[in-house]
């Protein structure tokens, strides 16, 4: 459970990203974080893994509550069961797919193990049914670069779920893809949430992925929640309230015409 009570945050250069951000997210939920850019999405999500601290408010992440005094081990052990995942997919292009998934696990390896490369069979185990789930097994031996965008966004997602984690947060995870593309990863995103029951939270850029995908849609502007709600819940009339003006073609991938 991740439990926003009263959550504010203020950067140090005084700009007003959250406030009074009151939410619950029980285990399993997959929400989509929808709003105008620079509304306070990034920022959100960031709280929950101490990317950023909250600086009003009390932000508890199963348990543990996320101000100043998680750091060092605890925050590491913290950060464990939350896996990320980003826009520019974070790979390292010249090695392969098998390894970059490969490097969740280092966090649970020896020392020795670690930087003399020796995974082990568990590991690879691990690391294989991770591509699995993301259906791209085949690829595991080809170097990460070769891919495309969309199997190097299942690629990360795979390295994150071989983390083992509770949570996953996604900062615009299909934003650079084409639709095609974007609609596959989504799908992994279902898929995941569904037979691993990990919590999905992710900033969408696109209204109707975020919609299509998500059950729960978390609408923010200027740093408030201004909706909270069911998928299934949101109209037209409350989208233009989340962006405060009518819909553009900016904020949807699929365009009529391309359906
Ligand atoms: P979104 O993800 O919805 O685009 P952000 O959470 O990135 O919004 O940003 C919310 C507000 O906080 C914006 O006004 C942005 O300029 C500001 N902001 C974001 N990150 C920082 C930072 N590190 N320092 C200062 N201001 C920031």
């Amino acid at each position: 459970m991740i439990d926003f009570n009263k959550v504010g945050k203020i950067y140090p250069n005084g700009t007003e990203a959250l406030r009074d951000v009151t939410i619950q997210i029980p285990q399993g939920d997959f929400v989509a974080v929808i709003g105008l850019s620079g509304a306070g999405k990034s920022t959100l999500i960031k709280l929950v893994n101490k990317m950023h601290e909250p600086t009003s408010g009390v932000l508890t992440v199963n348990d543990t509550v996320v101000d100043s005094t998680l750091k060092g081990k605890t925050l590491r052990r913290f950060r464990r069961k939350i896996g990320m995942v980003f826009q520019s997919f974070n790979l390292i292009g010249r090695t392969t797919v098998i390894k970059n998934v490969l490097a969740a696990r280092v966090a649970d390896m020896g020392f020795f193990s670690s930087i003399l490369g020796i995974y082990g069979t568990e590991n690879k185990k691990i690391a294989l049914e991770a591509l699995n789930q993301v259906g791209i097994l085949e690829k595991a031996y080809i170097r990460a670069d070769q891919l495309s965008g969309g199997q190097q966004q299942r690629v990360a997602l795979a390295r994150t779920i071989a983390q083992n984690p509770d949570i996953i947060l996604a900062d615009e995870p299909v934003a650079s893809l084409d639709p095609i593309t974007a609609n596959q990863v989504m799908k992994d995103f279902e898929r995941i949430n569904k037979n691993l029951n990990i919590t999905v939270i992710a900033n969408m850029h696109h209204v109707d992925m975020a919609l299509k995908y998500a059950k729960r849609v978390i609408g923010i502007r200027e740093g408030l929640v201004v909706f909270d709600g069911p998928s299934s819940q949101v109209n037209e009339e409350l989208l233009k309230e989340i962006y405060g003006r009518e819909l553009s073609d900016e904020d949807i991938m699929f365009k009529p015409d391309e359906e």
